[in-house]
Formats: C-alpha cells, structure tokens, sequence
C-alpha cells in the first residue's frame, strides 16, 4: 500500500472516534444520524492539521449538529442535476464542461456543495458512466476544456486516472484538460513523482487545488505544489470563503501571498452556496466585497483571485467587484477611485458615429449602454 493509501485507511470515519470534547451536541440530534446522512472522512495527515476543533482546520471536516437541521435548503444549490446530459456530466457553459469522475474525497469537507452524493454510495461514479462521459465528449465538437471533478479526482489510481486522460487526449477538439482537486491541501502525500511523471504526459494540463487557510500550506503541501509544478502544470487555487474558518482579510491575504510563494495563483473565491447542511458557513457578501477591496492594491494583483457568486438554480458564476472603482461614466469621462480612495478621471476615447454605431450590441441584440456615445453627453448607468 502506497503511503498516501496508509493515511486514508488510518483516518477517521466515525465521529466516535473523535475525542469526545470535540463534538458539539445539540438535543434531539444524534450523532449517527448527521454522519448517515453526510459521511465523514478525516485522514490522518490532515487529522494531525487540527490543534482545535472550532479551528479553522478542525471546522472544515468536523461534523456539527447543524447539518441535519437545515430542511429547507436545495440539496443541488447549483442545479446540475438538471444540466447533466449523461451521470457523470455537467454542460453548462458553451464550451465547457464539468466531468464527475469519482465520488471519493481525501476529506470530507463539512461544506461541500456536493454533499448530497460526496462519499454515499448511491453517489458512486461507475466505470460505465465514465465512458458514457467520454462518448459524450467525442460527440460534443463544441466542448474545448474539460474539468475533472468530483469528488477528487486524484483520488483515483494511476492507471484509471490515465485511462480517462488518455481517452480525453484522444479526442481532438478537447483543446485543455483541467483536474479540480484538494488532494495538495489535504492529501498531497498522493501527490507522488510516479503520479507527476504520468500526468505530464497529458499537457495542457492545467489543475485547480483548494486551499482555504494558510495554515494547509506545510512543508508535504509546498513539496506536492512544487511537483506539479515542476511537471508544467499550471496551477490554481478555488478558496471558499466560511465564517470561523477564513474570512478575515488578514487570513485570506496571508493564504493568496503564502500560495504564490508554492507557486500557486489564487483563481477564484467563491462565496458559499446555499447547501443543504452547510448553510452555517455562509457569510454575508458584504463581507466578501470588503475583503476584495482590502486586498485589491494593497498587496499584488497576482494575489488576488475573482470573487465569485456560483447563482442558485443553474446561473454559473458570476464574479463580483466592489462598487466604488468605477465611479461614474459620462461626458466622455471615466471617474474612477482608486484603492486607498483618491478619485481620478481617464478621458475615453472619443467614439466616431460608426464606432458606436453596432459594435456594442448584446446577444440578445438589445443595446448594451454605448459608451462615450457620438453626442459626447449620454450617460452610461452604472
Ligand atoms: C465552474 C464550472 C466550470 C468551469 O468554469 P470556469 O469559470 O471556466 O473555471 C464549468 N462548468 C461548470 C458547471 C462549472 O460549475
Ligand atoms: S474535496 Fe471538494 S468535492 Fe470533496 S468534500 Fe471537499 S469540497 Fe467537496
């Protein structure tokens, strides 16, 4: 067994054997049934993270009582169930795809979106449902860039990772590959030089980790970004950001500075959806907003990833910016305020009648506000 397979087997996957002051109790919930209903797994690397169990470690893979008491939140916040064309498949945008190879986990993240099929065994992805995904694929010319997902799919053995990247390979429109995973932050013992040298093969290859406080980044989690570095794999990193756990601009900042120097680039932060059991890591977008703007200018720009809103019911993400940049747009100015809050005006260019004229038309064929129009005095809402 590799050593990665040792930590999983060592880890935890009762709540019993937990020390018993570190679980919450809460009258009427039983303990069995928050783990039936959402599976706990702690592996021992990440098990030794956790020095307090409302820590920001302990937080994020600790069963709460909370989880079983929510009724009311959707089990699918995203709705991909209903942009599934095939199991494993989710095709939302027109020339992407998201592809669920496996349901397995290094942890089980207490605030998964996809808590309703993460670690259950109705949420198991088949081999058969995997090739449904890649015949999918090879008829789909629109698709350019496939996102492995899960589940992690570096949870998966060498040779069937292979198997699927190879099949993908094979398909010539799928111009980039990408691997969703939390294996680095959570797991990166996984993260093997046999495992690099396979994955190498396979370029573009591009990987998105997860890491949401800076204490994930050990020494084992710089060592298992350097390879993957070293193998050309371009990465970057999707935090969610949780109440107790990171949402304090002093955290995120030391996390996105700590992730550039393991050669990671901050993607995106996402606010935390509304899910089924995990609503009690949700925090107002105000906060988000806030943390953006003390971040944007006051550190490097490659520090900082988009803050983005995944839309209930199917909207994809949005991202979203602080209001007070752009000031306002009019009379051919551009007033803008910059991040320690001083106000400073870009003349734009003075448009012609027939550069405005047709070049800023929406898809729905509706006007998009034309900016700067002719007459030099139409204002542009904001
Ligand atoms: C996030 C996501 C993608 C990838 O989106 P990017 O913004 O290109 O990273 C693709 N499909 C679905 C359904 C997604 O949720
Ligand atoms: S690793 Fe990702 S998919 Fe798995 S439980 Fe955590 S957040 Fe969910």
């Amino acid at each position: 067994m590799e050593e990665w397979q040792q930590l999983l087997v060592d880890g935890i996957n009762r709540a019993s054997q937990l020390p018993d002051e570190w679980l919450s109790t809460k009258e009427g919930v039983g303990q069995d049934s928050v783990e039936e209903t959402f599976p706990i797994r702690i592996n021992s690397y990440y098990r030794s993270l956790i020095t307090d169990p409302k820590g920001p470690i302990g937080r994020q893979v600790i069963p709460e009582p909370e989880e079983i008491l929510d009724f009311d939140s959707p089990v699918d916040p995203l709705g991909e169930d209903e942009d599934s064309p095939v199991p494993a498949i989710v095709h939302r945008y027109p020339d992407r795809v998201l592809f669920l190879v496996t349901n397995q986990c290094p942890i089980y993240c207490r605030y998964c979106t996809r808590k309703r099929m993460i670690g259950t065994p109705e949420g198991v992805v088949t081999r058969k449902e995997v090739d449904e995904g890649i015949a999918y694929l090879r008829e789909h010319t629109e698709v350019r860039d496939v996102v492995l997902s899960g589940g992690d799919p570096l949870m998966l053995k060498d040779d069937y990772l292979e198997y699927i990247l190879s099949e993908l390979r094979s398909i010539g429109h799928l111009e980039i590959l990408r691997i969703g995973t939390r294996v680095p932050s959570s797991l990166p013992q996984r993260v093997t030089p046999e495992l690099c040298g396979m994955l190498k093969k396979y370029h573009p290859l591009f990987m998105n980790l997860h890491f949401n406080h800076p204490d994930e980044i050990t020494p084992e989690a710089s060592l298992a970004c350097n390879r993957l570095a070293d193998a050309g794999i371009p990465l970057g990193c999707q935090t969610v950001l949780m109440k107790g756990v990171n949402d304090e601009t002093e955290i995120l900042k030391r996390l996105f500075q700590k992730l550039l120097t393991i050669r990671v680039k901050p993607y995106y932060l996402y606010q935390a959806d509304l899910t089924r059991g995990a609503n009690h890591f949700r925090t107002p977008v105000s906060t988000g907003l806030r943390i953006i703007r003390e971040l944007q200018g006051f550190t490097s720009g490659m520090a900082i990833p988009h803050f983005v809103i995944d839309a209930p019911g199917g909207g994809g993400k949005i991202p979203v910016l602080p209001q007070d940049y752009l000031v306002s747009m009019e009379d051919g100015d551009v007033v803008l305020r910059n991040y320690n809050g001083k106000v400073y005006t870009y003349p734009e260019v003075p448009s012609t009648e027939e550069v405005s004229e047709g070049t800023m038309d929406g898809n729905d064929g509706s006007r998009v506000g034309s900016i700067g129009a002719s007459k030099g005095k139409k204002r542009t809402e904001l």
